[in-house]
């Protein structure tokens, strides 16, 4: 019988400058997943690429006067070295300037226009140059990218328009239907975008001479994502490849959901070519504190750098773990420190390197086989197994380090240096199951630490990567250790790293100990009187149920008395007293202030006064 496929897919990122930590972060999950599923016996296919027709890239290229070809195959092998260093396991690297790419994207296209999907008209919009993206006024924050924040300039371009608005419903029926979107939140923000309505797609431009051309109207360019997402399909599009579709899980982050639902599968549905089955979107790594990587902060972090201090498998153990998929996460060098020193140094590490050395010592390096299973049966396969298929990759790993921990709890029970004194017999057992229990631990980290994996199945004399089939206990052999040394070694706080992090102005996150200090409380204010004294400031009187208060707020520019009266507000509520202009002053109200526009907050529907706020 043919082995079940798997066909998994990361975006295809710009060749803008080296790789960021946020693409290693999406290879890295990729990776894993993809592993996963080749350890489950599975016939699995992943690729990941580079979408090189973007007009940012002609522009870079011809900056520094280079042809732009010329100038992106310079910056593919930083990518692919990168991919290397992290252990990525791709079997297809693709580009979309590759022949097959493009004749692809040119027969598509050319189906759609044939059959009457897409129509010449006339664009007018504001457009990114960043997310090579048209937006409507209402999209853009002060005339700006919401993402980029920079300026969208006006654009009027003869085009061509596929017609996506046709396809609507069809899409929002598959999404709900197939739950196409995990995690579920970022599928409801995409539906309720959709209520809006979805309107034609502009898919041609013709202020460019980068890109693929429209086959009947090669003044046209084809538009970079209605290029770039086909290398999905265009991957598999030919024997021995063909099995593999429809994909079974593409990985993005969540910038670009609507690119991977609405626009994907319109185009897919258009082309009569069945759909993927699962989009997964992550979040983004942050910098320390939780802010945004930007150069002026000094805070981006160098993927390849980072590994000139760190191993590979301390860096894809800590992002996996740190951040559940799905969430924006912070990377902070203590926290990368942390987990590496006490879950990988002086969890697995030690307990790899305690029982190696007590194999060595007790049975000259030779395991000796025992028939009775007692650690081993204390790892949560189904657990494990649940969060593996969910996607939560944080909690799978939580099981397995959970198990770490059992087994070194079970050598400081059960003593085994006193065994090797008084009980040969009952050492014996002991000693067998520490030693198949790491070799259980080899199969499971496989997928997030394949170096580690491959150092344990080493030191224990396996001759070859095993599966998860074998993942159960009894399967080690009388086997001959071989030395591999310590699998990882203490980090401490170093001096390079040590200057980079305090360069960093950030805003410290708060544990949730300090949020739980602050009283917040809805309250009814039951009279508004001027401050004697103070000419932006009112005197407010009021109730939280049971309990009055007064308190001094600076509304007065913002709104007049009958504006607030019986309103409901929210304010902190064990705030200490002070006076203000002779007036005391019992708490603050909350308000959003935006350059010289303020509103106060208050609940979305009616709820009573004094009721908290959690
Ligand atoms: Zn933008």
């Amino acid at each position: 019988m043919p082995k079940k496929t798997f066909y998994i897919t990361t975006p295809i990122y710009y060749p803008s400058g080296k790789p960021h930590i946020g693409t290693v972060y999406t290879n890295i999950v990729t990776d894993s997943i993809a592993r996963w599923h080749k350890l489950l016996g599975e016939d699995v296919f992943f690729s990941t690429g580079t979408d090189e027709h973007a007009q940012k890239v002609e522009k870079e290229a011809k900056e520094k006067g280079l042809d732009t070809k010329a100038y992106v195959d310079t910056i593919i092998p930083h990518f692919k070295d990168a991919f290397k260093k992290y252990n990525i396991s791709y079997d297809k690297f693709v580009r979309t300037t590759d022949e097959d790419h493009k004749k692809y994207c040119q027969k598509l296209v050319k189906k759609l226009y044939d059959q009457g999907d897409i129509y010449k008209g006339k664009y007018e919009g504001w457009y990114c140059n960043g997310c090579e993206t048209y937006y409507t006024e209402k999209d853009l924050v002060d005339g700006k990218c919401p993402l980029h924040g920079t300026k969208a300039t006006w654009f009027e371009e003869e085009a061509y328009f596929f017609k996506m608005s046709k396809y609507e419903k069809k899409v929002i029926d598959y999404i709900k239907k197939n739950n196409y979107i995990t995690p579920k939140y970022r599928q409801e923000f995409i539906l309720s975008r959709m209520k809006d309505g979805v309107r034609d797609l502009c898919i041609s431009r013709t202020n460019s001479e980068w890109g693929i051309s429209l086959p009947w109207d090669h003044k046209h360019k084809i538009w970079v994502w209605f290029d770039a997402l086909p290398n999905y399909t265009s991957n598999t599009a030919s024997s021995p490849w063909k099995k593999f579709w429809p994909a079974n899980v593409h990985v993005i982050a969540h910038d670009i959901i609507w690119h991977h639902s609405v626009i994907w599968l319109s185009m897919l549905l258009a082309a009569g070519i069945e759909l993927p089955k699962k989009l997964l979107v992550h979040g983004f790594i942050m910098g320390e504190g939780g802010l945004k990587m930007s150069k002026s902060l000094g805070n981006v972090i160098d993927p390849l750098e980072l590994l000139k201090k760190y191993p590979v498998d301390s860096v894809r153990y800590f992002l996996l773990r740190e951040i559940p998929l799905g969430s924006d996460g912070a990377f902070s060098y203590h926290a990368l420190r942390e987990r590496h020193n006490s879950e990988l140094v002086n969890g697995l590490g030690n307990l790899h390197a305690r029982t190696l050395s007590m194999v060595e010592k007790y049975y000259s390096g030779k395991i000796v086989k025992s028939p009775k299973n007692e650690l081993p049966k204390k790892f949560n396969y189904a657990k494990f197994e649940e969060s593996m298929s969910n996607f939560e990759l944080h909690n799978a790993l939580s099981e397995i380090m959970h198990f770490v921990n059992e087994c070194n709890k079970y050598i400081n029970d059960n003593v085994p240096w006193e065994l090797a004194k008084n009980n040969k017999k009952r050492l014996d057992i002991v000693m067998y199951n520490l030693a198949d229990s790491l070799r259980l631990i080899s199969i499971l980290i496989e997928p997030f630490m394949p170096e580690t994996s491959e150092n344990i199945q080493k030191s224990l004399g396996m001759k070859k990567k095993e599966d998860y089939k074998k993942a159960k206990f009894g399967l080690l052999g009388n086997n001959k250790l071989e030395k591999v040394g310590y699998l990882f070694t203490r980090i401490d706080e170093g001096e390079t790293m040590q200057k980079k992090e305090t360069k960093v102005e950030t805003k410290p996150v708060i544990p949730f100990t300090d949020f739980e200090k602050l009283d917040l409380r809805v309250a009814k204010i039951i009279k508004v009187e001027n401050h004697p004294n103070a000419d932006k400031l009112y005197v407010l009187q009021l109730s939280l149920g049971s309990e009055k208060k007064q308190i001094v707020a600076g509304l007065r520019s913002h709104y007049k008395p009958e504006q607030l009266l019986n309103k409901k507000i929210i304010i902190i509520n064990n705030l200490q007293p002070t006076v203000l202009r002779g007036v005391e002053s019992n708490g603050m109200l909350l308000a959003a202030s935006k350059d010289q526009k303020v509103v106060f907050l208050t609940p979305e529907s009616d709820i009573p006064e004094g009721a908290k706020i959690s």
